[in-house]
């Protein structure tokens, strides 16, 4: 059997910049907690965007989560969110017993449409908050969105843990709304093998963001508590896997370029393949490459077909006002998202891949039409 081929799995840098950093918090006994690398880490990744401040979190979701209570959502605000997207984007809002209302994609970007997004606005004019995602590294209309969100007054969070790299009309995802977050997560462009980062202008937010996520210590000899608190910092040794893999995310972004260029011109071509759009706006980090099939192929065709040879894909991913968890909160759109998660699929878009892997998954593809 061929070694397994992943959707998209951890990639260190052939350079071993992670080690040396995780070496300098080994030699120095900052392994926890924060140190240099935390520090660092929120600095070169703030740099990076462009944004002012950053705080690293033990995962996406902190972050996600850190970012509601930043914007002061609480029980019963409602929150708009797209529909389209892993259930992380979501769960923080239940975290925060507030409501979601879910917003449908368009067409266009497979991300938050803005003409639903509109209409929610209408329906509740009292919303607290939007999170937008930014799928599989497309951005989202961002102008009218951000248009949207000012002219409602309402606060706006970025869902940026796909989209680290990508631009939109020159400017990085996550540094459009109040507050952006970003994954690094095991399957993201870079990983650390857990953790995020949420980003902002506002220091003195980001400043509080990092005190809650140490259990909101008072400054005071003794233990002082005047709010909650949660252990949502990222440690100094995952931060130096951080440090390393940033180095490397240009290369990365390349590689997945590459990728994507590949599927496009085996497959693009076939019955029935319409690629996941480019807008002429967009500059993608192409985490994942998708697809939306049209014709008699089906999504699972592909899947099982590249299964049996021991090739990973999924199916893109299920709205979540459609998830049983989810389904007794209120949706705003069509069936767009519905058909996308009907129709569309993620191919292997691991950078470790050689040629003459991508030559082989787009044969085993080819076969079915
Ligand atoms: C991965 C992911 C997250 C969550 O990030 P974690 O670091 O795994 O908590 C949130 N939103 C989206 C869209 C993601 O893909």
């Amino acid at each position: 059997m061929n070694n397994r081929i992943y959707l998209s799995s951890p990639h260190m840098s052939d350079e071993g910049y992670e080690m040396e950093y995780i070496k300098n918090a080994f030699d120095s006994n900052w392994i926890a907690p924060l140190g240099e690398n935390v520090n660092k880490f929120e600095e070169e990744m703030a740099t990076f965007v462009r944004s002012k401040a950053g705080a690293a979190l033990s995962s996406g979701t902190a972050a996600i989560h850190l970012a509601l209570r930043a914007v002061g959502v609480e029980e019963g605000d409602i929150v708009f969110c797209s529909t389209l997207t892993f259930s992380a984007t979501a769960n923080p809002i239940i975290y925060q017993n507030a409501v979601p209302v879910f917003i449908d994609s368009d067409d266009k970007t497979w991300n938050m449409c803005p003409k639903a997004l509109e209409k929610a606005f209408r329906k509740y004019p009292s919303v607290k908050a939007v999170i937008v995602v930014h799928l599989y590294g497309l951005s989202a209309d961002m102008d009218k969105i951000v248009e949207l969100c000012k002219r409602y007054n309402v606060a706006l969070i970025e869902d940026a843990a796909e989209s680290l790299g990508t631009l939109y009309k020159g400017k990085h995802t996550g540094t459009f709304g109040d507050y952006g977050i970003f994954s690094f997560n095991g399957n993201k462009i870079i990983t650390t093998s857990g953790g995020g980062m949420l980003v902002s202008d506002k220091e003195e937010r980001i400043e509080k963001v990092r005190f809650w996520a140490t259990q909101s210590k008072d400054p005071a000899r003794h233990y002082e508590h005047s709010e909650l608190g949660f252990n949502y910092r990222m440690s100094n040794v995952v931060a130096g896997i951080g440090r390393g893999q940033l180095k490397v995310l240009e290369e990365r972004v390349k590689k997945k370029r590459y990728i994507y260029k590949f599927y496009k011109r085996e497959l693009g071509n076939l019955e029935g393949v319409e690629m996941m759009p480019m807008n002429s706006w967009d500059h993608p980090n192409y985490w994942l490459s998708c697809l939306s099939l049209k014709g008699k192929v089906r999504p699972f065709d592909i899947i099982e077909a590249l299964e049996q040879e021991n090739i990973e894909s999924r199916p893109i991913w299920k709205p979540m006002h459609m998830q049983p968890f989810f389904e007794k909160y209120d949706y705003i759109g069509t069936d767009i998202s519905e058909t996308l998660f009907n129709n569309g699929i993620c191919l292997p878009s691991d950078t470790k891949m050689e040629d003459e892997d991508l030559s082989r998954i787009v044969k085993i593809i080819k076969k079915l039409w």
